[in-house]
């Protein structure tokens, strides 16, 4: 089988027992991305030339004495509102279009004290901000399956990366589902951790109460592989939890769902879903009944206020934390302007997109004064309402299996015209996001059209293996996660 094509597990055993070197993935990879990226356009940056000067440095190391790491040579690609040193960082914006970072995000840096090669920083929605890739400055990337569909959001370049093999794995960002999503569009895994579990130091901020960066892979094991080197506490970032790190892979002695339940709330199986996405969801639910699980209703009440909740929360804290591009300290500055003032008005005029603009304007229009408790004071106490609805499911259930996106991948260009439509895509990951918790996504079945759908497992704060261990139960008794897109 062709080296790209591995998951990341595979290649790795095939790199430590020495049958292929660092160089030969680099170049199998930069071969498949010559290939399909001119289709997919996953990519904003490629970093070929120095992934190739690592590899080859790592094979003179490793010709020595063989010992490996789980990451070391492993080809990755990053999302880019992730730092990396030297190496641009864009946020798909044009006031970040010539931004090259001073040091690595701490995710990156633990990547690299393993030895992990990158390959390139992946397209996304401008700031993280949208669920279809289509708000990038630099256009949309492409569905695998269907290069007429959006890839899914925010981190849709790095889903569209893992899904076309342009990679072994990916790091995305989920603010409200940005690695779900668009795992669940490409067929492939998505994992938003904990809020805490993963430095969130050198993640460009979107919304700092909801970012957290995980893995977007072709399998659970994967998943589970990157979530051991990214996890546990940073100093550097104030809201990183400082709690020990589980090996996550050793969940997967478990092969059955006895003893676990699992809960299946109404409210995310109401008007506006999908028929073939319902099927596709009520369809895993038999099969984690058939492993064990036993099945019981949940009452997520609150469910109706979320996306408005969100939408507040977020654009509030996005037009806080986007205050800091003013042309001053990072990225584009507007030249020939005749002062200090309409340069700050016209670097942010020309810098930002029009998707990023807006949520500025909602953000700092919800904190001004005499609006502040009407709005951003309400949406944080419908927050703890949200929140309070998960901590009562999980006194009854161990995990909430719901869908991903309510439609399979849309077609590009359907919803840019209207805001509105673009965030009800998000009503069954946001939720998720607001109480804190950890949620993944993967693969569980197909509609007519040949697109993926996704499942969702959502579990308690800081109890990714059960998670981990309900997914992989899943996948192993099922088959979706081994079909790969026909890329003509
Ligand atoms: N689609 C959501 C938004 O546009 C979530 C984005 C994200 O998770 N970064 O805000």
């Amino acid at each position: 089988m062709a080296l790209y094509k591995l998951t990341l597990h595979e290649l790795q055993e095939k790199f430590t027992n020495g049958e292929v070197t660092a160089r030969e993935i680099v170049q199998a990879y930069s071969l498949r991305i010559s290939q399909v990226e001119p289709k997919v356009k996953a990519y904003i940056t490629f970093t070929k030339e120095s992934a190739l000067a690592q590899a080859d440095a790592l094979d003179q190391k490793l010709k020595g004495w063989r010992r490996t790491m789980p990451l070391m040579g492993m080809p990755l690609a990053v999302k880019d509102n992730i730092c990396t040193e030297d190496v641009l960082t864009t946020c798909a914006s044009r006031i970040l279009g010539n931004f090259v970072p001073p040091y690595d995000a701490t995710v990156i840096a633990r990547l690299r004290g393993q030895g992990y090669l990158l390959l390139g920083k992946t397209n996304l929605d401008e700031f993280a901000m949208g669920s279809s890739t289509e708000n990038s400055a630099f256009g949309p990337s492409r569905n695998p399956w269907n290069l007429g569909s959006i890839p899914g959001g925010s981190s849709g370049g790095s889903a569209a990366a893992v899904a076309a093999d342009e990679c072994v794995a990916a790091l995305g960002s989920d603010t409200g589902g940005s690695i779900r999503q668009p795992a669940a569009c490409c067929g492939v895994v998505g994992l938003k951790p904990t809020y805490g579990r993963v430095s969130r130091f050198g993640l460009v901020a979107f919304a700092s109460s909801l970012d957290q960066i995980g893995p977007i892979t072709k399998d659970v094991t994967d998943a589970a592989v990157l979530l051991n080197v990214i996890a546990g506490h940073d100093p550097l970032d104030s809201t990183s939890a400082n709690l020990p790190v589980p090996d996550y892979t050793k969940v997967f002695r478990r092969k059955d769902l006895k003893k676990v339940r699992v809960g299946v709330p109404q409210e995310y199986f109401a008007e506006g879903l999908d028929p073939e996405v319902d099927q596709a969801v009520r369809g895993a639910i038999e099969e984690l009944k058939r492993l064990g699980g036993d099945i019981k209703d949940v009452k997520l009440p609150t469910t109706d206020a979320a996306i408005a909740t969100y939408y507040v929360v977020a654009t509030a804290e996005a037009s806080s934390n986007l205050a800091r591009y003013d042309g001053v300290k990072y990225g584009l500055r507007s030249k020939q302007t005749k002062d200090l003032l309409e340069m700050y008005m016209t670097t942010r005029q020309e810098g930002f997109g029009p998707e990023v603009k807006r949520r500025i304007m909602l953000g700092t229009y919800a904190l001004s004064a005499g609006y502040y408790d009407a709005y951003y004071g309400k949406a944080q106490a419908v927050r703890t309402l949200i929140r309070r609805d998960f901590e009562a499911a999980f006194q009854e259930v161990d995990l909430i299996v719901t869908p991903v996106m309510p439609t399979p991948a849309f077609k590009l260009g359907e919803k840019v015209a209207d805001p509105l439509q673009m965030y009800l895509s998000d009503i069954y990951t946001i939720s998720v996001n607001l109480a804190g918790i950890p949620a993944i996504s993967l693969p569980c079945g197909f509609s007519k059209a040949g697109l993926p759908i996704g499942l969702q497992i959502i579990g308690r704060a800081f109890e990714e293996e059960t998670v981990l261990r309900a997914a992989h139960a899943y996948e192993q008794a099922t088959m979706w996660h081994t079909k790969k897109p026909h890329m003509r």
